[in-house]
C-alpha cells in the first residue's frame, strides 16, 4: 500500500528500506561478506545503511521497523508510537546485524545497539512466562484508541508464527555474544555472571563474571591463565555510562551524569586508555587478578531528536541499558495521563516481588484528571510508578506509555 517497489543492487543502498526483519537479516549478511573480503563498495553501502538507521530509524527501545503495513522501515525520522510495529523478529535481526558490525569495526558502538535491543525491545517479545510471545511490540497504549496490528497482550501462539521460534532461538545464543577475540586481545561485550573459558595464545584463560546487571552498575571479573600472560582486556564502557543515549544524535540524555567510571585491579586504581568505547587493560595477566569497573546508574532523562515529530515535548527514562514505561497496574488503572516535568525526581527501588524481580522508579509528578460532569481538566500529584519496558503487560491488559509529555500543552488528546 502506497510503496513503490524498486530494484537497488545492495552496492548502491544507502538507506534502511523495506520488510524490517528481512532487510535487517540481508544487513547482517552484506556486514559479513564486507568483513571477509573487503569489499569497498560493500563497506560503503552497509555503514551508510546502518548509520541512516540509527540515526533515523530507530525506536528508543531500540524497535525496527515503525510501519505495519509491509512490516517496514518508515521514512527518515518516522517513528509513531500509537502505530509503531516493532517486530519481535526484527529486534532479532538487530542483533544479527550489530554483532556483524562489530565484528567488521572492532566498535563498541554496535554493542551499544545491540544491548539497546536485546535488553528491551527484544525481551519484551517473550512473557515472564516463558511461553507467550509479542509479535508487535508497542511504544504505547492508550483506552481511547485501538489499531489493527496493536498487541495489548502476549498470546500464546500466530498464523505467522516467526517470533515464537526466534526468540527460542536466540536466547540460548546470548553466551555467544559475551565475548570476542582478536590474536592479543579479549573483549568484553557484554555482562553477564558465569564463568568461561577462552584460548589466548594458544592457552586457556578463564573469566569469571559476577554482578547483579542490570539492576547494579558493579561488574567483577577474576581473570585466571594457565601461566602469566601477556594480552589486553578491551571491556566495553557502555554509551549510556558515558553520557550517550545512543551513538547518534537521534536519542540524548537531558541533565548531567552525576556518578562516574572506576575501574580497580586488585584493589588498586589502574590507568587504561578508551579505544573505539573500549577501556583497554594491557598487562600480564596472573592467576586470580581481580578487575572491577563500576557503571554509574544514574536514572536519565531521554529527549528525541526534534525532527521526531511524535516525540516533541515529550521525555522517555532510562537506568542503565534499560528503557522504562509506566504501566496502568502501577498507576491507578491508566498511564496516559501522567506529566514527567523537566524537575521529576526519581527514586530507584529493587522490588523482589514484582515481576521476578525489578527496579522501579518513582516519582511524584502531576497527573490528569477529567471531570466530565463539571466538563474541567484537573491535575494533582501523584506517585506515579515505571517498570523495564521488557516487563510491561504481564499483568492482563491496559494502558502502557513509553514518552510522557512534560507539559500540559504537550498531552496528545487524541493519539
Ligand atoms: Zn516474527
Amino acid at each position: 500500500m502506497g510503496s513503490v517497489t524498486t530494484t537497488i543492487p545492495v552496492t548502491d543502498q544507502r538507506e534502511a528500506v523495506g520488510h524490517a526483519v528481512r532487510a535487517a537479516y540481508l544487513y547482517s549478511a552484506v556486514a559479513d561478506v564486507a568483513a571477509l573480503t573487503g569489499d569497498e563498495k560493500l563497506l560503503l553501502a552497509i555503514d551508510s545503511i546502518w548509520q541512516n538507521v540509527v540515526t533515523k530509524k530507530i525506536y528508543v527501545q531500540g524497535g525496527l521497523g515503525a510501519i505495519p503495513s509491509g512490516e517496514r522501515f518508515g521514512e527518515n525520522y518516522e517513528l509513531p508510537n500509537a502505530t509503531a510495529y516493532n517486530e519481535t523478529c526484527a529486534a532479532i535481526a538487530g542483533v544479527y546485524w550489530n554483532y556483524r558490525m562489530f565484528l567488521l569495526h572492532g566498535d563498541s558502538k554496535y554493542i551499544d545497539v545491540l544491548e539497546k535491543q536485546l535488553y528491551n525491545g527484544l525481551i519484551s517479545g517473550v512473557g515472564l512466562d516463558g511461553k507467550s510471545f509479542f509479535y508487535t511490540n508497542a511504544m504505547q497504549i492508550k483506552n481511547n484508541f485501538h489499531h489493527h496490528s496493536m498487541e495489548p497482550e502476549r498470546s500464546g501462539w500466530f498464523d505467522c508464527s516467526c517470533c515464537p521460534t526466534n526468540i527460542s532461538r536466540m536466547i540460548p545464543s546470548i553466551p555467544g555474544y559475551v565475548y570476542a577475540q582478536t590474536k592479543n586481545a579479549v573483549y568484553v561485550n557484554l555482562f553477564v555472571s558465569g564463568k568461561a573459558t577462552l584460548q589466548v595464545h594458544g592457552k586457556p584463560v578463564s573469566i569469571i563474571q559476577e554482578n547483579n546487571y542490570p539492576w547494579d552498575g558493579g561488574l567483577s571479573f577474576t581473570v585466571t591463565p594457565q601461566k602469566n600472560d601477556d594480552f589486553s582486556l578491551l571491556v566495553r564502557i557502555p554509551g549510556w555510562a558515558r553520557n550517550e543515549a545512543i551513538p547518534s544524535n537521534l536519542y540524548t540524555f537531558t541533565g548531567s551524569q552525576q556518578g562516574k567510571v572506576t575501574i580497580t585491579i586488585n584493589g588498586q586504581p589502574v590507568s587504561y586508555i578508551t579505544e573505539k568505547g573500549y577501556a583497554v587493560i594491557k598487562r600480564t595477566w596472573k592467576k586470580g587478578d581481580v578487575l572491577k569497573v563500576d557503571l554509574p546508574m544514574d536514572v536519565r532523562r531521554v529527549v528525541a531528536n526534534e525532527k521526531v515529530k511524535d516525540d516533541i515535548g515529550k521525555v522517555a527514562l532510562q537506568r542503565g541499558p534499560l528503557i522504562y514505561c509506566a504501566e496502568w497496574a502501577d498507576n491507578n488503572g491508566r498511564a496516559a495521563n501522567i506529566l514527567m516535568p523537566s524537575d521529576a525526581v526519581f527514586e530507584a527501588r529493587f522490588q523482589p516481588d514484582l515481576l521476578n524481580g525489578v527496579e522501579v522508579l518513582q516519582s511524584e509528578v502531576p497527573v490528569i484528571s477529567i471531570d466530565e460532569k463539571a466538563q474541567t481538566v484537573n491535575t494533582s500529584r501523584k506517585t506515579v510508578t515505571a517498570i523495564p519496558y521488557y516487563a510491561w503487560a504481564n499483568r492482563g491488559k491496559g494502558e502502557m506509555m513509553v514518552w510522557f509529555p512534560e507539559k500540559f500543552k504537550d498531552v496528545d488528546i487524541n493519539p
